[in-house]
């Protein structure tokens, strides 16, 4: 017999925002988000982000890992891989039972300097730039900038560099052209509004001493030299970046969202960072916490997932504890905490409506990512996903499902294909995002404290 129509209702699936289904969320939000701001503001680079973490940990007990020591049940330990990437670990009380590993990364989006940046042009000097991660680059001129990174003196001296975050420094900008003669610009196609080798970084227009050509550099050249004692030289071997100087802040008329640059992926970090620092119990499974590095730019590099530093951290543990690695590995299951792109009405063309996350409906799951066929996509399996819906619901974490936009409109790529290469059940969760790779990002705050208690369930998931 055919279902009456409320009986049929009841079957739909309807995603709900998070405001609907879970009491008094909103304070509770609120109070978590402050915590993130700070995060934010002190995590421009991934230096920034490990230098903070490091020392949250250590103020929580969490001691640098030495592989050469034993480490048991309830140990806290982190793994600073060479101040660009952090593993932290709670070790489990089953020794054998794999672990629960959340992987989430903290490079985003940005302009570095070339490796000889300084020149001079008609009077104004500027830094050459190369633009770090998928950006679309006419955002990031005419937008104050801070500069970030460290130069090696020939001493050996590392000398760290932070100018335009205090309230009092100055700050540095990308010009734009005006638009009453932009007739030629506005024929340019949008991802040529402002082009690679224009992102040219003004840094002053003061002559040294008269006003002979290079006098402006030279003027330049001087300040660095008092304020830090380099030469043009250490330049070419330092590691220099510009962020927007904004600092993070509430968004929307009802201070619904947080408004900030880096939320791809910090706003997955964060998550993952709290709730391994707040465990109330040692779990079963060892709990990971992964901040990795380069993901921006396909997770090569030592300090991105594509390098050995994970499986080594894994079997250094698995040796002081006596376990087989590939037991340990086959028994472990990681959470790809990487933003999703939040549908936007503005630009519905661009999604399938059906098939896109909401900002305020819970985290996203995303089974597969990938372009033009989910190619590069590490596409989870049914056995996995409906694994973690299960914990979730039993959590009451409010989910939903969601792909990056329309079939063949682009894609994305996350570091579930690493985790997945080292044979880890993996599967990509967390936080949907408007914005994305823009100087400004916004996430709500519901589904930011949602990415918090998910981590939190996911490291308390037991082996079976
Ligand atoms: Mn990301
Ligand atoms: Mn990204």
């Amino acid at each position: 017999m055919a279902l009456t129509k409320d009986e049929a209702k009841k079957l739909e699936y309807r995603p709900k925002t998070v405001y609907s289904l879970v009491k008094e969320v909103e304070k509770t939000a609120e109070e978590y988000c402050e915590g993130y701001k700070e995060f934010l503001n002190a995590s421009k680079t991934e230096r920034g982000a490990v230098r903070f973490t490091i020392a949250e940990a250590v103020s929580r007990g969490f001691e640098s890992f030495d592989a050469k020591k034993k480490y048991n049940s309830g140990d806290k330990v982190y793994y600073n891989n060479r101040n660009k990437s952090l593993i932290l670990a709670v070790i489990g009380t089953d020794a054998k039972a794999g672990a629960n590993i959340i992987a989430s990364h903290i490079d985003s989006p940005r302009i570095d300097l070339k490796q000889k940046p300084l020149y001079e042009e008609n009077g104004i000097g500027y830094f050459k730039t190369h633009y770090y991660g998928g950006i679309k680059k006419y955002q990031w001129s005419a937008l104050p900038l801070a500069l970030h990174g460290v130069i090696i003196k020939k001493s050996g001296e590392v000398v760290e560099v932070c100018i335009g975050e205090d309230e009092n420094d100055p700050v540095l900008c990308i010009s734009d052209l005006m638009p009453h003669i932009g007739k030629d610009q506005y024929d340019r196609k949008l991802s040529e509004g402002i082009k690679g080798e224009e992102l040219n970084i003004i840094t002053g227009i003061k002559p040294l001493d008269g006003d002979e050509d290079e006098s402006v550099k030279l003027n330049i050249l001087s300040i660095l030299s008092e304020k830090y004692g380099i030469c043009e030289a250490d330049l070419i071997t330092a590691e220099l970046t510009a962020v927007p100087a904004m600092k993070a802040r509430d968004a929307g008329l009802d201070r619904s969202m947080i408004l900030a640059y880096g939320q791809d992926d910090k706003v997955c970090s964060y998550p993952s960072l709290t709730a391994l620092f707040e465990l109330d119990k040692t779990p079963e499974k060892t709990a990971i916490c992964i901040l990795a590095d380069k993901e921006e730019i396909g997770s090569y590099g030592v300090t991105g997932l594509n390098s050995q530093a994970l499986s080594h951290f894994i079997k250094d543990i698995c040796d002081s504890r006596s376990v087989s690695y590939t037991e340990f590995i086959k028994n472990s299951v990681c959470l790809s905490a990487d933003v999703g792109g939040a549908y936007d009405p503005t630009f519905a063309s661009a999604y399938d409506s059906r098939n896109s996350a909401f900002l305020a409906k819970g985290i996203v799951i995303t089974k597969y990512t990938g372009s033009r066929g989910k190619s590069g996509s590490s596409d989870a399996s049914a056995e996995l996903f409906s694994k973690i819906v299960r914990l979730f619901e039993k959590n009451g974490i409010v989910w939903q499902n969601g792909e990056y936009g329309k079939v063949d409109q682009g894609g994305a790529g996350t570091v579930a294909s690493e985790i997945a290469a080292m044979n880890i059940d993996v599967i990509d969760a967390g936080v949907p995002v408007l914005c994305m790779h823009s100087p400004a990002e916004l996430a709500a705050k519901v589904d930011i404290h949602m990415m918090h208690r998910a981590s939190e369930a996911f490291y308390c998931m037991t082996k079976d």
